[in-house]
Parts: structure tokens; C-alpha cells; sequence
């Protein structure tokens, strides 16, 4: 039997007869037993309609009603987070410590949008003139849209979420088709947790869906994750109608590995960044940049560590699962037959790797990739799976320039033991995060998340206080209460005094 995956709008679980649908699958198997509602523009609007009808109360209710609410959902998180866990893994394949561990980031931004009646105070002005006071505040925007990629179902909306929340504003998540149920798993629970009916609405579906969003007239922002060129696309066209956008991108994340490093840590952090999650995260570590001598001698401990991963059904302890779909895994192994005809050499090589886990899974192994010529396509584009690319440079100087060259910037990592070229480094290096000996340094809640060139489009960084500043506008007010003294007509410019 056929599961289907309804929208959830209105704090309910909503049908659409006659949808379109996509499957949805279990990457470990390959089986597909769900299928999930594809929107067309009138479920969109519906949805739109919803939030924006519930949007005036939402932004009315007390500080402390709407703290209540959602830290009865920070409870309700924190008490079933495992089978959220479950979930994530069952439709995205990542083993269940790293659901686990999204759901973690996720809540950090949980917990640090809920300090929102401190952060959102605004600023006040005594006698700015003579009995004149000045004081700005922020309000929330009105009907805010996330589109969110697959590789983090609950963390990515949790992103935006929490803070749009929090902010006073009401929410329509159109969450990745491939692996739809985390959100409405989320959804079921803020609603569980007292969040008025329509405050947060999430519909599925594809294209149609998202234009739906991005040309609705009461949609008043967009958060988007994804790929590159689509995030250009929604950057656009959020913007031509009219729209506050902050759209991320995709990523080629570079690993410098300085002479001086310590090649026992920089091997750890080059396999877990490369292959947790099967390389689908956007801060996953896709190319070490070794400066040499150190590449052979780094080689030989990734490969010894290689050896050792179990990959298999992310719910029996494994330590990689599969891609989450099988187009993707087939694109992914496309990249390392380029690889050996562009000239590079397959040191391990994934494809026809034998798994615990069923046959029909759509299974990948651990993939290094030696000399990879910075003019392949293996090098240049995003490949998004366990597959670690090496070069080799000759100096600093080189790995800096050709990390700056690239078209993304959203991570980057060095590892080295001199702080001097590690100070050097984190200035001249054209990318929006950096590790110093860390490999994925997703920046912690109370700062913000977001890359430079193609990894972000808009200026406005997720999380943090660029989260709230993007979730909220400000107003300026200048007040003077009656005084006839300073009465009388006066066509000039004001002027303070
Ligand atoms: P994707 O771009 O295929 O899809 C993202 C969202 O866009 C989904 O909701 C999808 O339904 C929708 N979409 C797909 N095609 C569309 C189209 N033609 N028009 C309008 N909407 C469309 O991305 P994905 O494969 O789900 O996720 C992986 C990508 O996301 C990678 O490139 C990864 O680097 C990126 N990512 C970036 C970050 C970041 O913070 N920069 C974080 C996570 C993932």
C-alpha cells in the first residue's frame, strides 16, 4: 500500500484531488511506498491565504504567549527528536547519529531564536531635539516562504523557522520533495505546541509550487537552500516581484593542508568532512589542496582510514549510508569515469562497492581521487556525494589563489600549526566560512550562516541576528507630545536643535 504525503495546512493535514505526485523512496532499499502531493498554483495559494490570514494575530500576541508557544515546542523536540531521526534517515538515507546530529544544529537555532524579546528591543532617544524623542523598533514582514533542499530536512528549515516565528511572522514551507516528512513531522508538532491554526503551513511540490510562491502577492520574503543555478533563479525572480530574498547556493568546499599540519588530524577531518553524509552537505569537504611534500604521506592515511568505514543502512550503526536518490548516485559515479578519462587517478574507487544493505539501494562507496586537473569538470563543478578530490600544489600562494579562483565560497578549511598563516589565511581567503584545523565550521546559532559568490545570492546570511534583521524591518519614529511653545509654521527642512 501507498502512503500519501498531504499538505499541512491550517493545522491540519490537507488533499488535493487529482494531484500530480512524486515517489518518495527509502535509499537503502530503493523502495518507494510514499508518495507525496506535488502543489499546483491554487494549493499554493490556499496555503498563502492561511498564513496571511493568521499572520494579524500572531503578530499581536504577547511576547510572553508567543515565547510560551514555541518553548512548549522546544520541549515536545527535545522529548521525540529520535523519531524525527527516524524519519530523516528512512526517506534521506543518512545514518541515524547524523539525523541525529542535524536535528541538534537545528534546535541550537531553536534555542537561540527564543532569546527573540531581547534581540528585537529597539533603540530610544531622549530630547534628539528639544522635547523631541526618536526610537526605532522592528516588525515582522508578513507571510515569509523557506524552500529547502533535501540533504537537511529538518535543520535547514530550522534555519529560518524558528527566527520567522519568533519575529511574529507566519510561515509556508515548501520543503524538498524527495524527503517531505520531516516537515510535516515538525509541523504536527508546532501545532501540537499551541501555534494558532495557519501560522505555519507546509506545501510539497516541485516547480509549480515554488513559482506559485515567488509570484504570490502576499508572500513577503524568501528563504531558499539549494543549488546554485536554481537559487539564481529564485534570487531573481523573488526580486522582480518585489520580494526581501536571501537564496543559498551550492558549494565546493576546499581543504588547504599546510607542510606543518598534522597529517593523523588532517586525515580524520579530510574523511569525516568528505564522507559523512555521503558528501551531501554543502559544507562537506570536496577538494584537499595539499601543499607539497605532504600529499603521498596523506594519501596513505585517508586511504588506511577509507578502509575501515561500514557503509550500509543508516539504521543498523553504519557509518555512511546511501544517495538519496538513484539519479543522484548515477550523476555522482558520472563524475569518477570523467575523472579517469580527464587524466586524474582513482586511488579508491566507489562504484560497484559491496554494501550491507539491500541491492536495490542506491549505494556509493567512498571515492579519492588523486591529480585532478583543476580544468575538469570534476574540479569546477559541484558532484555532491562521497567522492574527495586531491590536488596538489606547490605553495601557499598557489592552493590561496586557486581556492579564490573558484566560483563558489561557501566553506573553507585550513590546517596548519602556524597562526601566522592561519591569521593570513582567514583574511585572504575569498569565502564566506572558515575553519582553522576544524573542517566544516558551520558557524554555532548566535553567529550567522552563509557563503560569498555563488554559494549566496542577497546579502542577508541565515541565522543569527542577520536572521532576525532579515525576518523583520525596521521603523524610525520621531515624537513630540503637545508643547505650544514650539508651536508655528515652518516649510524648511527639519533641523535639530
Ligand atoms: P535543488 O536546488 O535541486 O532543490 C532545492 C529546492 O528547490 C527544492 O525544494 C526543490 O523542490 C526546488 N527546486 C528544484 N528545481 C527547481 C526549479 N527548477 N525551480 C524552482 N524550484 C526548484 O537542491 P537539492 O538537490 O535539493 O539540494 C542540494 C543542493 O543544495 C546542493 O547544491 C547543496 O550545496 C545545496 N545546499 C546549500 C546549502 C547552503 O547553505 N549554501 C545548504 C544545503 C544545501
Amino acid at each position: 500500500m501507498t502512503d500519501r504525503l498531504l499538505h499541512f495546512i491550517d493545522n491540519a493535514l490537507a488533499e488535493q484531488p487529482g494531484a500530480r505526485t512524486a515517489p518518495v523512496f527509502d535509499p537503502a532499499t530503493g523502495v518507494s511506498s510514499k508518495r507525496v502531493l506535488l502543489a499546483d498554483a491554487e494549493t499554493v495559494r490556499r496555503a498563502v491565504a492561511a498564513a496571511s490570514a493568521a499572520f494579524p494575530g500572531w503578530r499581536d500576541m504577547s511576547i510572553a504567549r508567543r515565547q510560551a508557544i514555541l518553548f512548549r515546542f522546544r520541549e515536545l523536540l527535545e522529548s521525540r527528536k529520535d523519531e524525527l531521526a527516524e524519519i530523516i534517515t528512512s526517506e534521506h538515507g543518512k545514518v541515524l547519529s547524523d539525523a541525529a546530529g542535524e536535528i541538534a544544529r537545528g534546535q541550537e537555532v531553536l534555542e537561540f531564536a527564543l532569546g527573540f524579546a531581547d534581540i528585537l528591543k529597539g533603540d530610544y532617544s531622549v530630547n534628539a531635539s528639544t522635547g523631541v524623542d526618536v526610537f526605532s523598533f522592528r516588525q515582522p514582514l508578513g507571510v515569509t516562504a523557506i524552500i529547502s533542499p533535501f540533504n537537511f530536512p529538518a535543520m535547514v528549515p530550522m534555519w529560518f523557522f524558528p527566527v520567522a516565528l519568533a519575529a511574529g511572522n507566519t510561515v509556508v514551507l515548501k520543503p524538498s520533495e524527495k524527503d517531505p516528512s520531516a516537515a510535516l513531522w515538525l509541523a504536527a508538532l508546532l501545532a501540537e505546541a499551541g501555534l494558532p491554526s495557519g501560522v505555519f503551513n507546509v506545501v510539497h511540490g516541485d516547480k509549480v509550487a515554488v513559482d506559485a510562491l515567488l509570484e504570490d502577492p502576499e508572500v513577503a520574503s524568501v528563504s531558499f537552500v539549494g543549488s546554485t543555478p536554481i537559487a539564481r533563479y529564485i534570487y531573481e525572480t523573488a526580486a522582480r516581484h518585489g520580494k526581501r530574498v536571501q537564496a543559498l547556493g551550492g558549494a565546493k568546499n576546499h581543504m588547504l593542508v599546510l607542510p606543518d599540519a598534522d597529517l593523523d588530524l588532517v586525515a580524520d577531518a579530510a574523511v569525516n568532512a568528505g564522507f559523512g553524509s555521503a558528501g551531501e552537505r554543502c559544507m562537506a569537504i570536496s577538494v584537499v589542496v595539499a601543499v607539497e611534500p605532504v600529499a603521498d604521506a596523506l594519501i596513505e592515511r585517508v586511504t588506511a582510514r577509507m578502509a575501515d568505514l561500514r557503509i550500509g543502512d543508516g539504521r543498523r550503526g553504519c557509518d555512511m549510508g546511501p544517495l538519496v536518490t538513484r539519479e543522484h548516485r548515477d550523476k555522482v559515479a558520472s563524475y569518477i569515469d570523467l575523472a579517469a578519462q580527464d587524466g586524474a587517478t582513482v586511488v579508491v574507487d566507489g562504484r560497484g562497492i559491496e554494501v550491507d544493505g539491500a541491492e536495490g539501494g542506491f549505494w556509493l562507496g567512498p571515492t579519492l581521487i588523486d591529480r585532478v586537473p583543476t580544468t575538469s569538470r570534476v574540479y569546477t563543478e559541484e558532484i555532491f556525494g562521497p567522492v574527495l578530490s586531491i590536488v596538489r600544489v606547490q605553495s601557499y600562494e598557489e592552493g590561496l589563489s586557486l581556492i579564490n579562483s573558484g566560483a563558489f565560497g561557501n566553506g573553507t578549511a585550513i590546517f596548519t600549526n602556524d597562526g601566522g598563516a592561519a591569521r593570513r589565511f582567514q583574511y585572504e581567503v575569498e569565502v564566506g566560512m572558515i575553519g582553522v584545523n576544524v573542517p566544516i565550521p558551520v558557524p554555532v546559532a548566535y553567529h550567522s550562516f552563509g557563503g560569498w559568490k555563488a554559494s549566496l545570492f542577497g546579502d542577508a546570511k541565515a541565522y543569527g541576528r542577520a536572521g532576525f534583521q532579515f525576518f523583520t524591518r525596521e521603523k524610525a519614529v520621531t515624537s513630540r507630545w503637545l508643547d505650544p511653545s514650539h508651536g508655528g509654521v515652518d516649510l524648511g527642512f527639519p533641523r535639530n536643535s
